[in-house]
């Protein structure tokens, strides 16, 4: 259920709709928008009476929510969701690229990546300290250690960092480094991971499930929303389809109805997506004109030499020639990168 206020309903009106919520045993959720207040619900196990709310102050209507996932959806939240960093924005007027290697490798690699995308202009830093490898002999990362050398990265160059979170065990310590925590594909339905994170302050970038639907993928944010965090980014990396020219076969047309069925902004990850970085840059102009509000990149300065996902990574040069096509191409989608 929904409540939709007046435009010129007081703060008094939306407390006392709060309070009806409240009193139903369910969790009110304020959503300011550019037009109007609406206040959504979670809790109910049962349909609630609009007739509780329609003849409230400053109420215009209550509507039922017909989709399961309610805070992610449109209906209840028209407006698109933007986040906003002191390093730039998530949403529909921007596009944008956060970049960096896979790992955080060691330190020198990993200042040579950010001082490489400070000259480019690009503020977000992606690189995982914890990886989801399918081998446990592979590379796990640098943990802890990864941690320390993101915060430095951090405070020396200015940069918004993107890290996985892998388990709840370790959230505090990823979110004392964290701008945006990531959850990635592997634990897209690791509910306790995601409840976590929705008590956490920071954005969640929440990677879609290797071969999750749209609607298990909403479902998925909603864990996050329904606990108080509405800062939530979606990011298409690619499913299990029975293709193998590629690692993953990007689903590009998940964008259009991501968008329609939900105010969340949508990235695309086209390195998971492709596995091979001749592919990387086709698919993330394809993004662009598909309707993404942007990119997470894997990039590396020696990228035959990464410790992990080095075929997907595109080397600075690659890299650049990318960020020039895009700045030259958004335009003419209204974005600004
Ligand atoms: C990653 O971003 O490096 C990663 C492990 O991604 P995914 O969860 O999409 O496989
Ligand atoms: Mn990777």
């Amino acid at each position: 259920m929904l409540v939709v206020m007046h435009r010129q309903a007081t703060a008094a009106d939306i407390e006392r709709v709060v309070a009806v919520i409240r009193a139903q045993g369910l969790t009110p959720h304020v959503l300011p928008g550019a037009t109007r207040t609406a206040i959504g619900m979670t809790g109910n196990t049962a349909a609630i009476d609009p007739a509780l709310f329609e003849g409230l102050p400053g109420v215009v209507e209550a509507i039922r929510v017909t989709r399961p996932f309610k805070l992610a959806s449109r209906e209840m939240k028209p407006d698109d969701t933007v986040i906003s960093l002191p390093q730039g924005t998530i949403g529909p007027k921007t596009f944008t690229v956060i970049a960096g290697p896979c790992s955080v490798e060691n330190e020198t690699m990993l200042f040579r990546t950010a001082a490489f995308l400070q000259e480019q202009g690009i503020r977000f830093l992606r690189a995982g300290a914890y990886k989801p490898r399918t081998s446990p002999y592979a590379f796990q990362g640098l943990g802890r250690e990864g941690l320390r050398i993101l915060e430095r990265a951090r405070e020396r160059f200015g940069l918004a960092i993107v890290t996985e979170l892998l388990d709840t065990e370790e959230a505090d310590a990823v979110a004392a480094v964290a701008d945006i925590i990531q959850i990635g594909a592997r634990n897209m339905q690791n509910f306790a991971l995601l409840r976590r994170v929705g008590r956490c302050s920071q954005p969640v970038l929440l990677k879609r499930g290797l071969c999750a639907t749209l609607e298990e993928w909403l479902m998925a944010a909603e864990y996050v929303l329904s606990e108080g965090n509405y800062q939530v980014i979606l990011c298409e990396r690619g499913v299990r389809t029975f293709s193998d020219h590629s690692r993953n076969t990007l689903d590009l047309s998940v964008i259009p109805p991501a968008k329609a069925w939900s105010h969340l902004p949508v990235l695309v990850d086209p390195s998971h997506g492709t596995g091979r970085r001749a592919y990387v840059p086709p698919m993330a102009l394809a993004a662009l004109a598909a309707g993404a509000d942007g990119l997470l990149i894997e990039i590396h300065p020696e990228p035959d030499k990464a410790l992990s996902d080095g075929p997907q990574s595109l080397d600075f040069a690659a890299f650049e020639q990318l960020l020039h096509q895009l700045r030259r191409l958004a335009p003419i989608f209204h974005r600004t990168l």
